[in-house]
């Protein structure tokens, strides 16, 4: 699916990087490197990213006297590996652990939470904290009914921070092993978003100190430097622990990876590529290289 998804059209990043790489001699060339610039740009990997991987790619092929594409396309691999490549595993050791899901409305959140209950172990418990999106609680609540999660709610308009008190205390109580948080995604300004999820997170550490475990955050694939965007803001007032890039099945392109990755930092731990439960898949660095490189 990812390498359908981002192989799709023609126009492509990998069908244009695939016939700009064909045509590679000469690493001095610097027509050649210009052209990759631009194709990389244009596929959402972003200035600063762009500019640190071709100026490594560029060093590289110039020492080793590299005048094969197909060289050239291995080591393109080997770069974005470096930079894609960090520790996925959630960190799910608590009893309970307490995961803290958040993101801008409509980016996939609630859905794949639902998607992440079949990755976890022992009995998982949901708590329906987006309480501001119209249908974001039956969303949840159905989801429970699918995977067999117990869901924690309050009714529409209720404060977020104290349906995640509720749920806390429930997962204690009944012996839960994880808990996923939903949270709103309301982002009219920083300081609400941060007021919001700062109480959020306060009221799960008084509730259970060391915790939230992780903060996730989904950022839409499909909708390019503002998922850099989005990623960098939640990572600044929210502290976020992993991403999972979702929509990776709408988009011929994809290099919004290699930008969060290098200029956020923060590790992709998990990837969409639909609707569906089987359709949330960790992520692996390699694999994601491979595809984004034809
Ligand atoms: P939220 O507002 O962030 O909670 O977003 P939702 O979980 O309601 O998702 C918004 C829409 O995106 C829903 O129709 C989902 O089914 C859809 N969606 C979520 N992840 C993916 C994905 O990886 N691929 C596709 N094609 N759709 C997705």
């Amino acid at each position: 699916r990812l390498r359908q998804g981002l192989s799709r059209s023609r126009e492509s990043f990998v069908g244009q990087l695939n016939a700009a790489v064909a045509e590679f001699k000469d690493a001095e060339d610097e027509e050649f490197w210009e052209r990759v610039e631009e194709i990389l740009i244009t596929s959402d990997v972003g200035v600063p990213t762009t500019a640190k991987l071709v100026a490594e790619l560029e060093q590289e092929a110039l020492e080793r006297n590299i005048t094969s594409g197909r060289v050239l396309r291995e080591l393109m691999i080997e770069h974005a590996v470096r930079i894609l490549d960090k520790p996925v595993e959630l960190d799910i050791s608590h009893k309970p652990t307490v995961l803290l899901m958040v993101g801008v409305n409509g980016t996939g959140k609630t859905t794949n939470i639902g998607k992440l209950v079949s990755f976890l172990p022992g009995k998982t418990m949901l708590a329906a904290g987006d309480t501001f999106r119209a249908a974001a609680i039956e969303q949840l609540q159905s989801w429970g009914e699918r995977t067999g999660a117990a869901v924690v709610a309050r009714e529409r308009g209720a404060d977020s921070a104290a349906v995640a008190h509720d749920a806390v205390e429930a997962a204690k109580a009944e012996g839960a092993d994880v808990l996923l948080i939903d949270t709103a995604g309301r982002l009219h300004t920083k300081m609400n978003l941060m007021a919001e999820l700062d109480k959020v997170k306060r009221v799960i550490e008084r509730q259970l100190p060391g915790a939230p475990h992780e903060v996730l955050l989904t950022v839409d694939a499909t909708t390019g430097q503002n998922g850099l965007r989005q990623a960098k803001l939640f990572h600044e007032v929210a502290g976020v622990t992993g991403i999972i890039l979702t929509k990776l099945d709408g988009t011929a392109k994809g290099g919004i990876a290699l930008a969060i990755a290098n200029e956020v930092g923060v590790p992709i731990k998990m990837i969409s590529v639909g609707e569906q439960i089987g359709d949330l898949h960790p992520f692996e660095a390699r694999e994601f290289a491979q595809a984004l490189f034809g």
